[in-house]
């Protein structure tokens, strides 16, 4: 990649983004916790969608001290809709270690921003530069192919070796003043000008004038990016488990500790595709005796939720039980409750949505 003469586009960039930078809520200030959940929730999520989350959320817990003393159940609420819950979990796991280790103050250094759970070099370059005024950068997905197409630079910008090499070359062209807004002017071109998806708008671009891809016409080849992740898929037997009393009731129960939505409710499931004998058997060991059950298992009737690496084939079944023992880990909750009271994941409430 050609050097510094990345150099050229400091300025010009800066100066667009003061006059065209879209007011975002978490752009009033510079407030470290301000930023460090608008960037949290911003990833994989869109702009527009995380506003509102964003509002709730701080009016909610306004500083690092009110999120550090939160509910899960109701910081999983709050996030209900922005998917990947983890990262609200470690939002709070940081909270609490700032309040133990820098009493509640935001740390200023780089190394050791990054040493808090759930922030990588993008977020921690980003509250470095933003909060702190730091020659730190934020690369992500939109910077890459801002510098790319700029460069044309043909390298796979999934390997992290080249992101950080992207962001070696742009920590030597920090500006003297406004490190923070040349990070968010990097961030917003890349947003609203040089667009993920479609043409890129190089006849608004601020740096055109710099862009060999679009001297060349070569924009859309660029960024490269190897081939996608190959899922690991997992079957799963996913029961509804019913009381028909005065007031429906299904079971839940909550996740364990680690892996995939650590700690959130979740209906009864079992790993594999199990067979109505076995389901009888494995709820017997749970003092469930069952009055009625229908299962839903063809390729048609399966249920598929999507995350990063795993695919959740699941198979589902409704049972209608006539006795409950206790102490089997369950909850009984009502149609209401799940409804208002009740994070219940994404990949669940698909399930839920097919009961009859
Ligand atoms: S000129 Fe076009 S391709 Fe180049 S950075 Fe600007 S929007 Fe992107």
């Amino acid at each position: 990649m050609g050097g510094n003469q990345l150099e050229e586009i400091v300025d010009p960039l800066i100066e667009w983004y003061r006059n065209n930078g879209r007011s975002l809520p978490w752009r009033k200030d510079r407030d470290p916790y301000r930023v460090w959940v608008s960037e949290i929730m911003l990833q994989q999520t869109r702009v527009e969608t995380v506003i509102p989350y964003f509002e709730r959320f701080v009016k909610r817990f306004p500083d690092i001290a009110s999120l550090a003393a939160s509910e899960d159940e109701e910081l999983f609420k709050l996030w209900e809709g922005l998917g990947y819950y983890s990262r609200a979990l470690n939002m709070k796991k940081a909270a609490q270690i700032i309040c133990a280790r820098y009493q509640g103050t935001f740390p200023e250094k780089f190394e050791e921003i990054m040493d808090l759970p759930g922030i990588g070099s993008y977020t921690a370059g980003a509250i470095s530069s933003i909060a702190f005024e730091q020659a730190k950068a934020a690369v992500d997905g939109n910077v890459l192919r801002v510098i790319t197409r700029l460069t044309e630079n043909s390298w796979d910008i999934s390997d992290v070796k080249f992101r950080r090499q992207v962001a070696e070359l742009l920590e030597q062209i920090y500006p003297l003043k406004g490190k923070g807004d040349f990070t968010q002017s990097l961030m917003e071109l890349g947003a609203v000008i040089c667009v993920p998806n479609g043409e890129p708008r190089c006849g608004d671009c601020p740096l055109a004038f710099f862009c060999g891809a679009y001297h060349s016409g070569m924009q859309m080849q660029y960024p490269v990016k190897k081939k996608k992740i190959v899922r690991k898929i997992e079957q799963k037997t996913v029961l509804i488990l019913r009381i028909r009393d005065i007031e429906d009731r299904v079971a839940i129960r909550k996740r364990e500790d680690g892996g995939v939505l650590a700690r959130m409710w979740e209906f009864p499931n079992l790993e594999g595709i199990l067979t109505r004998q076995e389901i009888l058997q494995w709820l017997s060991n749970k003092n469930v005796t069952v009055k009625e059950m229908s299962g839903y298992g063809t390729q048609e009737q399966q249920i598929k939720h999507i995350f990063t690496h795993i695919e959740w084939h699941m198979t589902y079944w409704i049972v209608d039980c006539e006795t409950v023992g206790e102490d089997n880990g369950f909850i009984w909750v009502t149609a209401q409750q799940l409804e208002n009271e009740i994070a219940l994941p994404t990949a669940f409430k698909k399930v839920y949505k097919k009961i009859p």
